[in-house]
């Protein structure tokens, strides 16, 4: 019964054909990461409770914003795919969270670290309101995010590129960048713009983005002093605007950067020091 076996071989490699078509044709996602599942982003919660950083323009810890925003950005990151995401919520003193912070960030040996901020002014520039018979402090001068890296960063150019990319998916949101930080009225915290259109500046003194051993990003979301700024940063929504950029911009630095292996770390750093100018001109900021 030749021909049977024959018969049955032709259908056994018609349904082995149909099979592999079946499992080329299984959906993915249309631009995802391949090694999301791998990949290890830090979502950063800025301040601690206890030394909560900027109070807003209604009375609230910028901790509470900060806290709010990085759930939400950990919450697409692992519906995306990046299950490894690590909130990272620090306690204590602003001293002693800060160490807590760089060093957990270390043992994590992520592949890109993201710190989560809210803004607020100099105080030469607050004025007084009140607030449910609360005197309170605020200032609507300045609205808009900013993104900071450090050129003393270990992977500046890892950085740079998260950065930009950030940028790029906050501004196709229709979010604008505030200008300010390059006006010579922020005094001591003017800083220098590296990419005027994606709104990234240079901060090289930030100790979270000097010394956390990766790619390193700090984004203030927005000003909480600002009055209508305040209640845009509070609402839900822009809270989802705002994760959906960080989201993209995650799976497009996945895409394109290589996996974090030690030769590769040996690399960058190595592309980085050949790259290096001059050292910091102002002792190290804590955030
Ligand atoms: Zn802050």
């Amino acid at each position: 019964m030749l021909w049977l076996r024959v018969m049955g071989l032709l259908v056994a490699a018609a349904l082995a054909c149909a099979a592999a078509r079946a499992a080329y044709a299984e959906p993915q996602p249309a631009d995802g990461c391949k090694r999301a599942a791998a990949f290890r982003v830090i979502i950063d919660v800025g301040h601690t409770e206890k030394a909560p950083g900027a109070i807003s323009a209604r009375g609230v810890p910028e901790f509470v914003f900060n806290l709010n925003l990085a759930k939400r950005i950990e919450e697409q990151l692992l519906a995306a795919g990046f299950q490894r995401s690590v909130l990272l919520i620090t306690e204590g003193p602003a001293r002693r969270g800060l160490a807590e912070r760089v060093k957990r960030a270390k043992e994590l040996a992520a592949d890109l670290f993201l710190s989560i901020h809210h803004d607020s002014v100099p105080s030469r520039f607050l004025e007084k309101w009140e607030v449910e018979g609360e005197k309170r402090s605020f200032s609507d001068r300045f609205s808009g995010h900013s993104i900071f890296i450090s050129q003393d960063s270990s992977d500046y150019a890892g950085s740079l590129l998260f950065a930009r990319l950030l940028g790029g998916q906050l501004q196709e949101r229709g979010l604008k960048y505030t200008p300010h930080y390059t006006d010579p009225i922020m005094g001591n915290r003017k800083r220098r713009l590296v990419d005027a259109h994606a709104g990234v500046y240079r901060y090289d003194q930030l100790i979270v983005l000097r010394t956390t051993g990766m790619p390193a990003v700090l984004l203030e979301a927005g000003s909480i002093i600002n009055r209508e700024e305040e209640l845009r940063m509070g609402s839900v929504e822009h809270q989802a605007l705002v994760s959906a950029a960080v989201t993209d911009a995650v799976e497009a630095f996945c895409t394109v950067r290589r996996p974090r292996t030690p030769a590769n770390v040996a690399n960058r750093a190595d592309e980085v020091s050949r790259q290096a100018t001059a050292p910091p001109a102002v002792a190290p900021e804590q955030r």
